[in-house]
């Protein structure tokens, strides 16, 4: 085989100046990814609570090593099972799936993967149970299983205590199967951009975990995890004292979208709290029109759902339309000129990951680590 090619089969190599990577690129500002995670391993320590970062935002094996190694995290959630395999087989032995799995091919996988990592499963259904107990013991090993609540995203999850603990007992009565806690992720109130909001959100979702655990206790079952939460309340959760863990994602990374987010004192999210690490780094291909410039990240190099991209760092200039392979830049001024290279944040970080087969890691103006999206594309 031959050597991989920049800008063919990589957008850069290990070394090379941050002005040599090929565009568009998923480019990493390590220093503020960093610190990012840290900071969020700190804020943890003091409030007591574990982390399981979401490997979905970035499904990197080599972000998930960071953010385990020194991030304060204790191992790693996923949404889906062959991402969670992707992440066991790259050597990350600790993985709460944090979806139900239907369908026995799948769940046989999740028998594979508890081979070789600990592995907890998310359930909402007790036809489930006897499934996922069938696989766990035809491969001789032992499935952790949360009994996922719907506290208020409308999503999956059960919403009544008596079915928190239905579940719960089957799993506890069915061999190679560990009930291991609560599930409730609040998903709909992470983007309210009022603190106030999402905090009267917070407020029914812990309600609704609250009378779960009480419903458990009153029949002898102990809930030793509560997991929830995410970059745009975490704190609520920290601070419940019914959560035990997070599962913030897009903390270590940060998107546009995020960004509108603001905190408890109506500061944005990206100004303070944490800090912008990812961007799309674009070049500028054509300029005919004075007030307009075109780059060359379009809806292939990212994802929309949530917004547009902002330019990073410049307010002459806004992206301002999106088409499969180009980029509409307003440039009111004149002030961009052919090649010049700009950093996109971009609008939603989870699904422009899974755009990439590549993350360009750099510092102080060089490219520092060339990493692999380990799990891109498998959403199966
Ligand atoms: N937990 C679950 C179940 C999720 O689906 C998500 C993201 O959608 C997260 C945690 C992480 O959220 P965030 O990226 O907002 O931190
Ligand atoms: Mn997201």
């Amino acid at each position: 085989m031959s050597a991989p090619e920049v800008g063919y089969d990589i957008p850069a190599t290990v070394g090379m100046a941050e002005t040599e990577i090929e565009t568009p690129a998923l480019i990493v500002d390590l220093d503020a990814f960093e610190r990012n995670i840290v900071k969020m391993r700190d804020f943890c320590a003091a409030a007591g609570v574990r982390l399981r970062a979401h490997g979905k935002m970035h499904k990197s094996a080599d972000v998930a090593k960071h953010q385990i190694s020194f991030g304060g995290s204790t191992g790693i959630c996923c949404q889906k099972t062959a991402e969670a395999h992707a992440f066991a087989r790259a050597g990350v032995d600790d993985i709460l799936i944090t979806n139900q799995v239907r369908g026995a091919a799948k769940i046989a996988r999740l028998a594979e993967i508890a081979k070789i990592a600990r592995l907890i499963v998310c359930c909402d259904d007790i036809a489930n149970v006897a499934e996922l107990s069938a696989a766990a013991t035809a491969a001789s090993v032992a499935i952790e299983v949360l009994v996922e609540i719907d506290c208020g995203a409308g999503r999956c999850g059960v919403t009544e205590p008596s079915a928190v603990v239905a579940i719960a007992k089957a799993i506890e009565a069915a061999p190679g199967l560990k009930f291991s806690g609560i599930q409730a992720y609040q998903g709909a109130m992470q983007h309210m951009e009022r603190h106030e909001d999402r905090k009267a959100k917070f407020r029914i979702a812990v309600a609704m975990v609250t009378d779960a655990i009480a419903a458990l206790k009153a029949e002898g079952i102990a809930c030793e995890t509560v997991s929830g939460g995410g970059t745009g309340s975490y704190a609520l959760e920290a601070g419940s004292g019914v959560y035990t863990e997070l599962q913030c994602g897009s903390y270590a990374f940060m998107d546009a979208d995020y960004g509108r987010v603001l905190d408890s004192k109506g500061a944005r999210l990206d100004r303070g709290e944490w800090e912008n690490s990812l961007f799309i780094l674009t070049s500028v291909m054509s300029h005919v029109k004075s007030d307009q410039a075109v780059c060359d990240a379009g809806l292939k190099a990212q994802s929309v759902d949530s917004g547009l991209p902002v330019i990073y760092g410049r307010d002459d200039v806004e992206y301002v339309e999106c088409s499969d392979e180009h980029g509409v830049i307003a440039d009111p001024k004149g002030a961009l000129k052919i090649n010049d290279r700009l950093r996109l944040v971009p609008g939603h970080c989870d699904p422009t990951c899974n755009l990439h087969d590549w993350y360009v890691g750099v510092r102080n103006g060089r490219v520092e680590a060339l990493w692999p999206v380990t799990a891109r594309g498998l959403s199966y």
